[in-house]
Parts: C-alpha cells; sequence; structure tokens
C-alpha cells in the first residue's frame, strides 16, 4: 500500500556505503557499524521529571563503512536524500575537536570527541534510512553508530551504559541539544522483541518483553511538526520543577496523587497543577504498561495509550489539532486497542496498538479521513548497535 515507509534493510544499506565508499575513496572501507532510530511507546514529558520512558527501536538504521587513512585528518561522507553532505576535520589525536559547521557534523565530531581513545584519521561513508528530524531519533542513531564505528575502528570496546552517556554527552556538548538519556540508552542497548524501561533517576534499564501476538505497533508519521516560539519545552520543565518544589522535593518523581490537593491548598498556579497531574499520572501509566507487557494484558497496554493522549492534549497541552485528529480516526477503527501520541509533540507520530490483520484497514480509513499526508510503518524491533563483518 501506498504511504508506507519500508525499511531499506542492513544488507542493501551496507552495499549503498560500500559502493559509495569505493567510489569516494578508491578502496574497500574496513569497518561498518550500525545503530536504529527509535519510537517511544509511553512515559512522555516525564523524562526531566526523573519518571520513566518505554522505548523501543525501529527497523530503520544508520549505518557508517570506513578505515583509518594513515592522515590525521576524518573525511566524511553522509549520502542524503537530495545531496550528499561531506565534511573533514582534524582527527582527534590532532587537536581538540570544537563544534562548527556545517551543523551535522557536530553530531559525528561530538562522538569522536567523547570517545575514550584519542582517534586518528579516517575516511567513512554514512547511510541511513531512519526519518531525519521526524521525532525518531536520527541523532542518536548518527551518534551511536559512529561511536560504534570507533570501537570496531580502535578494538576499544566501551559498556553499553557508559557509551550511550558519552553519547548523549556528545549531543549536548557538540550540537548543543539538551536532550534526555533515553534515545541513546534505546538505541545502545535496543533488544529485538523487547522493549526497554528506562528509570529516569537511577537510570537502570529493564529488558520487557514485546510479545504482540496477533497485535502490532504501527507507527503513523502525522508528517506535521509546528514550529513554535520554542518556549514550550523549557515552560513545561519549569513548571514541573515547580510543582516539585512547591511539594519540597527535587523532582516530581516522589509525588503522589493526593499532592495534587495538596498543590491546590497551596494556591498553586492551575497550570502547574495540570502539568503535575499529567507527570504523576504517566509515571504510573508508564510501570502498569510494563507490566501488562510482561503480563500480555494488551487491551490494557491499549487503554493506558489512550489515557496517556488524553492527558498529554489536555493536561500537558503538548498535542495539536492533526495528532488529535489522528488519534480520533483511530479510536474509531476496528482492530485497535490504543493509540497516542509520542515524542515531544506538537507534530510528530503516533503509535498504535493494532491487529496485524487490520492494518490495511485502518491505513485505509486513516488515509480517507485524515486531513494530513500520513506515512504508517509497522515498527518491527530490532537489536540496538552492533558491528558488521564486510
Ligand atoms: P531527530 O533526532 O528526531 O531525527 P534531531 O533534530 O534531533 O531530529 O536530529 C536531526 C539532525 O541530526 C539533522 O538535522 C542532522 O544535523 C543530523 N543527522 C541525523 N542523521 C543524519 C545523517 N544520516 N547524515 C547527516 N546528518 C544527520
Ligand atoms: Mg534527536
Amino acid at each position: 500500500m501506498s504511504n508506507e515507509v519500508q525499511p531499506v534493510g542492513t544488507a542493501r544499506l551496507l552495499q549503498l556505503a560500500r559502493d559509495k565508499y569505493v567510489a569516494t575513496y578508491g578502496c574497500e572501507p574496513v569497518v561498518a557499524a550500525s545503530a536504529p532510530g527509535r519510537v517511544n511507546l509511553i512515559g512522555e514529558h516525564i523524562d526531566y521529571c526523573e519518571g520513566f520512558v518505554l522505548p523501543v527501536t525501529i527497523p530503520f538504521e544508520t549505518l557508517i563503512v570506513g578505515s583509518y587513512n594513515e592522515t590525521d585528518k576524518c573525511n566524511i561522507l553522509s549520502v542524503l536524500a537530495d545531496e550528499d553532505a561531506q565534511t573533514s576535520f582534524p582527527s582527534s589525536s590532532a587537536e581538540s575537536l570544537k563544534p562548527g559547521p556545517p551543523t551535522w557534523s557536530n553530531y559525528v565530531k561530538g562522538s569522536i570527541a567523547n570517545f575514550p581513545d584519542p582517534v586518528k584519521g579516517f575516511d567513512a561513508v554514512i547511510v541511513s534510512d531512519v526519518p531525519i528530524g521526524s521525532g525518531l531519533s536520527s541523532s542518536a542513531a548518527l551518534e551511536v553508530a559512529v561511536f560504534t564505528f570507533l570501537e570496531a575502528l580502535t578494538g576499544k570496546s566501551v559498556d553499553a551504559i557508559e557509551k550511550a552517556q558519552l553519547c548523549q554527552k556528545a549531543e549536548h556538548d557538540f550540537p548543543g541539544v539538551p536532550c534526555g538519556i533515553m534515545d541513546q540508552y534505546i538505541v545502545t542497548m535496543g533488544k529485538k522483541n523487547h522493549a526497554l524501561l528506562i528509570d529516569c533517576q537511577s537510570l537502570e534499564a529493564t529488558q520487557i518483553p514485546l510479545e504482540l501476538g496477533e497485535y502490532v505497533v504501527l507507527v503513523t508519521n502525522s508528517n506535521v511538526k509546528h514550529e513554535l516560539t520554542g518556549s514550550e519545552y523549557p515552560q513545561r520543565r519549569a513548571q514541573c520543577q515547580q510543582a516539585a518544589e512547591k511539594l519540597g522535593l527535587s523532582s516530581l518523581r516522589g509525588a503522589k496523587r493526593e499532592d495534587l490537593e495538596e498543590l491546590k491548598r497551596l494556591n498553586c498556579d492551575k497550570l502547574v497543577i495540570m502539568r503535575a497531574k499529567h507527570v504523576i499520572e504517566e509515571i504510573y501509566r508508564t510501570t502498569e504498561v510494563a507490566k501488562s507487557l510482561r503480563r500480555n494484558d494488551l487491551e490494557r497496554v491499549g487503554k493506558l495509550f489512550f489515557q496517556s493522549h488524553e492527558s498529554l492534549s489536555k493536561l500537558m497541552e503538548v498535542s495539536c489539532s492533526e495528532l488529535d485528529e489522528l488519534v480520533d480516526i483511530i479510536r474509531g477503527a476496528p482492530g485497535v486497542l490504543g493509540a497516542r501520541m509520542t515524542g515531544g509533540g506538537f507534530g510528530g507520530c503516533v503509535v498504535t496498538l493494532v491487529k496485524r490483520d487490520e492494518v490495511d484497514n485502518l491505513k485505509s480509513i486513516v488515509l480517507k479521513e485524515y486531513s494530513g499526508n500520513p506515512t504508517f510503518f509497522i515498527c518491527q524491533t530490532n537489536d540496538g548497535a552492533r558491528t558488521h563483518i564486510l
């Protein structure tokens, strides 16, 4: 069916990267590594409150091939849909790496600069089928793919948790994005047929078996991204922090439902109470989804998805008309157990738990009724970052 985005597949991506490498540098690459994108099943706008997130990997990945070039420069080419992007900069053993243009090179430089050993000059080609800037974490896929490539190139392997944290630091320091830990954790530690429950307070990660039987997770990309003022995210963070402080807590992780009454009694701002209600209930929902997945209670998972969406829309106010429209249409379709917006909001994707047999029907209903131009993919989970034999 049209509007379905199919993964290119690892073998084909490897071939594309290798051909481009030979054409560009005139020799064969020696090492190859890849890392997938991700989507969050539930646990939205609570990572910064030390809550939980429950992401899965998606069947799209970023792959890098390359070899040492016996110089003190790194030359990297990224094959993109419109035009290839090229960048060259000093290796980390030549001089210290600094952020600078082009913007995309900072995701690569960040991983090199945060790699525990100095890295000598290398040539590389990057290929990817992760949609860029769609909230599916092409950025973490790129950072972690590069880091994994460096492990293969240098022979130095880094513990998964440390690696994810170094890649997060790379995104903070180089492109300058103050992201949480979710993306790098799942992209590094993701496991086929599992979701990863991440405790954003202890940073502990637990693999949750994802046995969906006759159901699948369908991702519907609204293909809209509203450029708002940019203050929405810091504002939500600040409001949650304010609620925690009123309660004498360092974060809302420790807050209980009864604390909402206390916030009212303290004459707390109405919006702050709404945000706190979302956070307290979403933390509960996320742990409940993990438990329900373990018990194979998919109906409960679906109900919690719908509740999460409602809360993100009405209490956190981070949805938009397109996402609300999509969830409303999906709610009425046969075989659907639940649906919710995923990611930061104001556009991006919806995740739906739906019977595999009903997927085509659901897609045609959405295509008929939704006012926008959506694309779909079935979320087949895959292992996280890995190396490949060339
Ligand atoms: P998301 O992570 O949701 O896709 P971000 O804005 O966090 O969106 O990251 C997207 C940015 O990451 C791009 O603008 C680009 O700078 C960089 N990037 C991601 N993948 C690639 C790639 N394959 N080649 C070059 N740059 C990439
Ligand atoms: Mg990103």
